[in-house]
């Protein structure tokens, strides 16, 4: 039986896997697999998006697990070329039907994507889809500090999560004091740096060695540590596993000290200051 996963509490009460399974990149026909895997290996919590073309793939893993859907924790997100009102509520309504569910637990905002100029009234289309009671939560991912002071002027429901690349080498210290100040949980995306060259650095080796685990499990533990949510991807089961493996054991604050070390503000993925993609 795979240990329990804790679950952090949003700030509207819903409670939220603290790890979870992403599936970015991984080609619709390959998702059940590996979501089917990952539910197996003990995982509830699933992240895709429109932008992965995978929600099909989810829903039939979804679908075949047999798991009761209370129990699940079903992210997808708003496609930067969906943004506007009507739109929103349009897209949202397409994924719901994709993911073969009632309602979507975590519905995230993709980009701020600011030279559209989209992203308050896209917001208001949130607010509107949780007043229908067809998602749990709403959020926003890859927002800066500024894209979410600039949507506080006008929203009334405060996110519930911002998602954002974050990994030892991009600490992200000014976006999490901004969504810990403003009761916002930060998710990591990529958290393990896309398991480059990071996996390999000689001081997480050591604490990996220490500990008789690997460098992905010692860089997971630092974000659960941390606080952060996490969504791993793997499509190898032998990872989705060891990735779940990870609530045995306890890095000391030195070696939490020794990651912290690792900060380059190096980036896998755009800026969101300048990634407006349609
Ligand atoms: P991750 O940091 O999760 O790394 C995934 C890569 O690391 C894959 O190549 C995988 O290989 C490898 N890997 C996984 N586990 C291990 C392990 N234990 N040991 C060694 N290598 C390992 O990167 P992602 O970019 O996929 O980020 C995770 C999730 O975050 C995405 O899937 C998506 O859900 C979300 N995301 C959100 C974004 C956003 O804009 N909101 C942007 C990017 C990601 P393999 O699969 O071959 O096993």
């Amino acid at each position: 039986m795979p240990a329990e996963i804790p679950t952090v509490t949003l700030n509207n009460g819903v409670e939220m896997p603290q790890l979870g399974f992403g599936v970015f990149q991984v080609p619709d026909a390959e998702t059940t697999a590996a979501v089917s895997a990952a539910l197996d290996a003990g995982y509830r919590s699933i992240d895709t998006a429109t932008a992965y073309q995978n929600e099909p793939g989810v829903a039939k893993a979804l679908a075949a697990s047999g798991i009761e859907r209370s129990e699940l924790f079903v992210t997808t997100k708003l496609w930067n070329a969906d943004q506007g009102y009507e739109e929103t509520l349009a897209a949202f309504e397409r994924s719901r039907k994709l993911l073969g569910l009632e309602y979507v637990d975590l519905y995230l905002i993709h980009w701020p994507a600011p030279a559209l100029g989209k992203y308050v009234e896209s917001w208001r289309a949130l607010e509107k889809l949780t007043a229908d009671g067809v998602v749990r939560a709403i959020g926003v991912s890859n927002f800066q500090p500024a894209h979410l002071e600039k949507l506080a002027e006008s929203a009334s429901i405060v996110p519930a999560v911002n998602q954002v690349e974050l990994h030892p080498y991009l600490q992200q210290a000014a976006v999490r004091e901004y969504d810990e100040e403003h009761g916002i949980v930060t998710e990591a995306w990529s958290p393990l740096a896309k398991g480059g060259s990071l996996l390999g650095e000689p001081s997480i080796q050591v604490i990996a060695e220490r500990l008789g685990r690997s460098a992905a499990q010692v860089v997971l533990r630092w974000h659960l540590q941390l606080g952060n949510v996490v969504i791993p991807k793997s499509v190898t089961p032998s990872r989705i596993a060891e990735n779940l493996d990870v609530f045995g054991f306890e890095l000391t604050d030195a070696d939490i000290a020794e990651l912290n070390k690792l900060e380059r503000d190096e980036r896998t993925g755009p800026h969101p200051d300048e990634f407006n993609a349609v």
